[in-house]
């Protein structure tokens, strides 16, 4: 890779302990990782490459803590556009079982470009569809060659004998296939070392649909070989009011029981909890990831970001869920959206611009529990981002710009360098053909609707138009 200079940077926010904003700035990048920083003129070893960022912020790349990379092809689906979480799954259903492996690539391509162009340099997939001929590697290899640094939670369902769970028996794996699987994907992709691009996880899916053997047994296999676990918690009440009918318990309480608490688990959503589910979260020290789009759009509660931030001793970063969810993969929108949820709830003063980023780049390298990206200092690893401000929707908003970043609408980032190599400059992506992507896809998108409304016998797919106004008023 050799080495990179980026030169005259107007504002550099470092993110480092001091959460140093630097002028004038630049940054030296050697192969994966970033070798100096400083101010002023340049004068130290000459570079392979220059780039001048006169007129940028730069900063460090974000993390996505909670994705579902297949549902890019479920975006925008009618049938999925306005209704809780039960009936939104029980229409998703009918579109999963007919995903294939071409499916997954061509959504996996989607995603990543998505979130590379929206500022993300670290993404989770929680990966728990597996039907027909799908294939966890496929969204590695794809993850592998777009540059993304990526961690795979690999997800699954289960169900016990007896199971009267709303799990539909195609969605059902087998637990000892699970573990074993799991295990393969540990020892053949799972790189542990500081700077590592791909990571494993342990993603059993949710509290409605795992059986016992699968959460106790999958999470030992996890703490074998030291690699974190993952799933949704408490995201809506739906999902509560199974829980609290099944187990007698609250959700955080049941996880408590099945030891899927502490540093290495982090749960997405948390947007039901009590006071107790809250105590004991941040007694254990378990992750929350906050998915504010999703949240909105399915109707969940809010997830309280603000007051335990406030309390202290949480540790809480940003994902944008699956695009069944949230119809878009934008990392920068969603933290500006985090932002602007949190003020509706608790305030005018509930969430500043510097700390919605910060829950969004050091909450999310905190919560995968990496010390080597989240701050652009000697011997971190070279995840930046960049965003030049001589734009139209900063226009008259230069005070500030690291406020502007999500204050502002930043419809994309114009530079994006990942461990080193650069995914996307001049607004960008390297090496991918946009447009011909989006046809792919598109194409994709419309194959699978039809397998799904043919083989299921189902309309899921025409436009319904609801009026806000009944017609007669609209007249006078
Ligand atoms: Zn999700």
């Amino acid at each position: 890779m050799g080495t990179l200079l980026l030169e005259n940077i107007d504002t550099l926010a470092t993110f480092n302990e001091q959460r140093h904003v630097l002028k004038n700035a630049w940054i030296f990048i050697k192969d994966s990782q970033i070798e100096a920083v400083g101010t002023g003129k340049y004068r130290g070893e000459e570079a392979d490459r220059r780039m001048n960022l006169d007129g940028y912020v730069v900063l460090p790349g974000l993390v996505n803590l909670h994705h579902h990379f297949y549902q890019a092809l479920l975006k925008n689906i009618p049938s999925l556009q306005d209704v809780s979480l039960f009936r939104w799954l029980h229409d998703m259903h009918y579109l999963m079982r007919e995903f294939r492996d071409e499916d997954l690539e061509i959504a996996s391509r989607i995603s990543i470009s998505e979130l590379l162009l929206s500022g993300c340099t670290t993404t989770v997939n929680h990966s728990y569809l597996r039907v027909n001929d799908m294939r966890h590697d496929t969204e590695i290899r794809v993850a592998q060659e777009m540059g993304i640094r990526f961690h795979l939670a690999r997800g699954s369902h289960s169900k016990e004998k007896g199971d009267d769970s709303t799990l539909p028996d195609f969605l059902a794996d087998d637990v000892d296939e699970v573990l074993a699987d799991t295990e393969r994907l540990i020892k053949t992709y799972h790189q542990a070392d500081y700077g590592g691009m791909v990571r494993i996880a342990n993603a059993p899916s949710t509290l409605f649909g795992v059986s016992d053997r699968l959460w106790i047994e999958s999470i030992e296999l996890a703490r074998k070989y030291g690699i974190s676990s993952h799933t949704h918690m408490a995201e809506a009440p739906d999902e509560e009011r199974f829980v609290l009918e099944r187990y007698g318990k609250r959700s955080v309480e049941r996880a408590e029981e099945l030891g899927w608490v502490g540093p290495d688990v982090w749960y997405a959503h948390a947007t039901m909890l009590d006071e107790r589910e809250k105590a004991i979260i941040q007694r254990t020290g378990t992750g929350i990831c906050n998915c504010p789009n999703s949240n909105m759009y399915t109707a969940a509660k809010v997830c309280e970001v603000a007051p335990m931030l406030k309390a202290g001793g949480f540790k809480i970063g940003i994902g944008v869920d699956g695009s069944a969810a949230n119809n878009s993969s934008h990392l920068l929108r969603e933290t500006r959206n985090a932002l602007l949820m949190q003020r509706a709830f608790f305030g005018a003063d509930a969430m500043s611009p510097s700390q919605a980023l910060e829950i969004a780049i050091l909450g999310g390298a905190q919560v995968l529990q990496r010390q080597d990206i989240g701050v652009i200092a000697p011997g971190k690893a070279a995840d930046i981002i960049g965003v030049d401000f001589e734009k139209l929707s900063f226009a008259g908003g230069i005070h500030d710009p690291v406020a502007g970043l999500v204050l502002c609408e930043v419809d994309r980032v114009d530079l994006s360098i990942v461990n080193g190599r650069i995914c996307v400059e001049n607004g960008e992506l390297i090496g991918v053909d946009t447009l011909s992507l989006v046809r792919r896809a598109n194409q994709h998108a419309r194959n699978l609707m039809h397998r799904t409304e043919k083989n299921s016998n189902v309309s899921i797919s025409a436009p319904v138009w609801r009026r806000a106004y009944p017609y007669d008023e609209m007249k006078d």
